[in-house]
């Protein structure tokens, strides 16, 4: 990732509140940058489904969008932040940029962190999202928001699963059903995650 740079054109962030309850109370704070293009209102709805799905599964977040479209310069996050640095930092590329993995099917990745810290940044990316979308003839900011809650799954410590949001390729009948909004975390990944949050909560209260 060191690699990617970018130069954001910084739009009115848009925080959404949190309204489920976490370890601590804490809400994870997340920003996601748009550098597809997608538009402010696609984003924001993509990011409040990935709200709702994480919510689901007992973990709450705050989120900020903000539009990005320029791809060079230097600056590591997309958004200028009005407090402190963001938990996660997730980032919607046209398609796999230079420097960055491609996996065979999924729609983005997830940068693990380094040895002793939580992973924190996450890219998806968006001609995927659209072949997708448009292989299932389903709404894209679903997809979206679905592709936005995996990648965040992985940050808080998930594998991929055979089946669910967190598998790996997504077939046919499961980009139908989460078009419908039945694609969940499963009970065990619900509590992976809740308990990763709760380190990094410790984490963070220890510094
Ligand atoms: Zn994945």
């Amino acid at each position: 990732m060191k690699g990617l740079t970018i130069l954001a054109l910084v739009f009115g962030p848009l925080v959404m509140a949190a309204d489920s309850v976490i370890p601590q109370g804490q809400p994870l704070t997340v920003v996601v940058g748009d550098h597809a293009g997608m538009g402010g209102p696609t984003v924001r709805k993509a990011a409040r489904l990935a709200q709702r799905i994480l919510r689901d599964a007992g973990v709450s977040t705050e989120w900020t969008t903000c539009a990005s479209t320029e791809l060079e310069g230097v600056s590591f996050y997309p958004c200028q932040f009005s407090s402190g640095q963001p938990d996660l930092v997730l980032r919607i590329l046209p398609k796999a940029a230079p420097g960055l993995p491609v996996p065979r099917v999924s729609m983005g990745v997830a940068v693990p962190g380094e040895p002793g810290e939580f992973g924190a940044h996450a890219y998806v990316y968006y001609d995927r999202v659209r072949r997708a979308a448009e292989f299932c003839k389903c709404d894209e900011l679903r997809i979206l928001g679905h592709a936005l809650a995996h990648e965040i799954g992985h940050l808080l410590g998930l594998e991929h699963s055979t089946s669910g949001i967190m598998c790996a390729d997504w077939s046919m009948s499961t980009l139908v059903h989460m078009s419908r909004g039945h694609v969940l975390f499963s009970p065990d990944e619900a509590r992976r995650m809740q308990a990763n949050v709760g380190a990094r909560v410790l984490q963070r209260a220890s510094r």
